[in-house]
């Protein structure tokens, strides 16, 4: 049970998002309360990161404290076609010589929790371990929050703000039906970590690789992460992973067979000893969808709590950091002028959806089965600047979108060759 019954913020999940979003509330001097579901620290999918993330731990002042995490660094993406042809890897640095050109593939459970201490030392309060029952959305401010505690028992808070960071649970979202998913983009996954599997090793970079299927029906991401293991996932299709019966390990190793790319890596490994690891086979479904409305009077959504596009680009953390760090913003100075009306809470939501639409185009032109970084580029090599910027999450200065206007036409045409 904590002592106050009464904040000026309420934040609803320790993620990346919500953590941004409490330290910067709380760093404004207004009453925070941080609630975690979890204890900390605790395991999550996520682990390669866009390097624009940069720019957000400079702002939280974690930059430094990452560097001694051990984490991998990251210096670039490569892409495996589904004939296992290897392109030259996408090395950021090669594109751009700012200091976001490289970036990290952490252990998530490391990196929340750093964040989660950061929001405790700008003066949130945090606690883990309490879950979040029930959230009263009421027209003049005072909203509830009821929470259970580690030791079971129920707590009811008023907040004149609720930031919803709950993440896939999306709180708010689902009880105020604000969400709607992709008909197009209905996919899962299926990941596990492995010991003794194939990294860079002497002066090659490491890279989060991207290897189709020879069907293409499917891909895995391949991420090398700094205890040693490689965390191996594959996505495709809900229906086509998920519902062809077996269970997800056998699903998972039929998809190894299809990769030669992923085949040829894990040639000698074996799935991961360590704790939490060991014989675990994990699985995400239907993870992506948006939600109509960002804000609304007193509350406002972050991170996955707002919406989630797919794994490929690894964006998902650097947006839950920028929508973190936007809100927190928002949330401190509309607590400051007694204003939190939704216009005020969220004012950023049209420059964060302006940025997510170029990633969810890419994402798109991705799923194509006629679309080729390679192929694209090869003809349009003007456009190797504003590819980095995405690939970099350089997307909400408005710089980019000309890329689209020769993409979309060369998808179209190569559809039509095709029939
Ligand atoms: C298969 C897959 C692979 C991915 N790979 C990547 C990748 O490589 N790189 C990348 O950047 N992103 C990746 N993502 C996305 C990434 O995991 C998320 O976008 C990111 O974690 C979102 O951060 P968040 O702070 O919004 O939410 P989360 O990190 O999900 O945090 C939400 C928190 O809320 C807590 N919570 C939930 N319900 C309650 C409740 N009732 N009460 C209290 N607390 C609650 C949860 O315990 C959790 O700790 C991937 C996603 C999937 C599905």
């Amino acid at each position: 049970m904590i002592a106050n019954r009464s904040f000026d913020c309420v934040v609803l999940g320790a993620g990346p998002g919500g953590c941004a979003a409490a330290a910067l509330v709380a760093e404004q001097g207004h009453s925070t309360l941080l609630i975690e579901r979890d204890k900390l620290p605790r395991f999550h999918v996520g682990e390669s990161l866009m390097p624009e993330s940069h720019w957000i731990f400079e702002r939280l002042g974690v930059s430094h404290e990452i560097e001694q995490l051990g984490f991998t660094r990251k210096n670039g993406v490569q892409f495996v076609s589904s004939s296992g042809k290897e392109s030259m890897p996408f090395i950021f640095a090669d594109h751009d010589d700012g200091p976001s050109n490289e970036s990290w593939h952490v252990q998530r459970d490391k990196l929340d929790k750093l964040l989660f201490d950061t929001a405790y030392n700008r003066g949130a309060t945090c606690i883990d371990q309490t879950r979040v029952l029930d959230i009263e959305i009421k027209k003049k401010g005072q909203h509830k929050v009821v929470m259970q505690t580690s030791d079971g028992k129920e707590q009811e808070i008023v907040s004149k703000v609720v930031i919803d960071a709950s993440g896939q649970s999306s709180l708010i979202a689902n009880r105020l039906q604000l969400k709607e998913y992709y008909e197009d983009l209905k996919k899962s996954a299926i990941w596990g970590y492995f010991d003794n599997a194939e990294r860079a090793g002497g002066k090659n970079p490491e890279v989060t690789c991207i290897l189709h299927t020879e069907s293409k029906d499917a891909w895995f991401w391949y991420i090398p992460l700094g205890d040693g293991t490689v965390s191996v996932g594959v996505v495709g299709d809900n229906d086509f992973l998920l519902k062809r019966g077996g269970s997800p390990q056998q699903t998972f190793e039929t998809e190894v067979n299809n990769c030669p790319g992923i085949k040829r890596r894990l040639r000698d490994a074996t799935q991961s000893s360590l704790e939490g690891h060991k014989g675990r086979f994990n699985v995400a479904k239907e993870f992506s969808y948006r939600t109509t409305q960002q804000a609304g009077d007193g509350w406002v959504l972050v991170g996955d709590a707002g919406g989630f596009i797919d794994p490929i680009y690894s964006s998902g953390v650097y947006l839950a950091l920028w929508s973190g760090m936007k809100a927190g913003e928002a949330v401190a100075e509309g607590l400051g002028k007694n204003d939190v009306s939704a216009k005020q809470l969220g004012r950023w939501s049209k420059d964060y959806e302006s940025g997510v639409a170029l990633i969810r185009k890419l994402v798109r032109a991705f799923y194509n089965k006629d679309f080729s970084f390679a192929g694209f580029m090869k003809e349009h090599p003007q456009h190797a600047g504003e590819l980095t910027d995405l690939l970099v999450g350089r997307v909400f200065d408005g710089k980019v979108g000309a890329i689209f206007e020769d993409m979309d036409p060369w998808i179209e045409k190569l559809q039509a060759e095709a029939v």
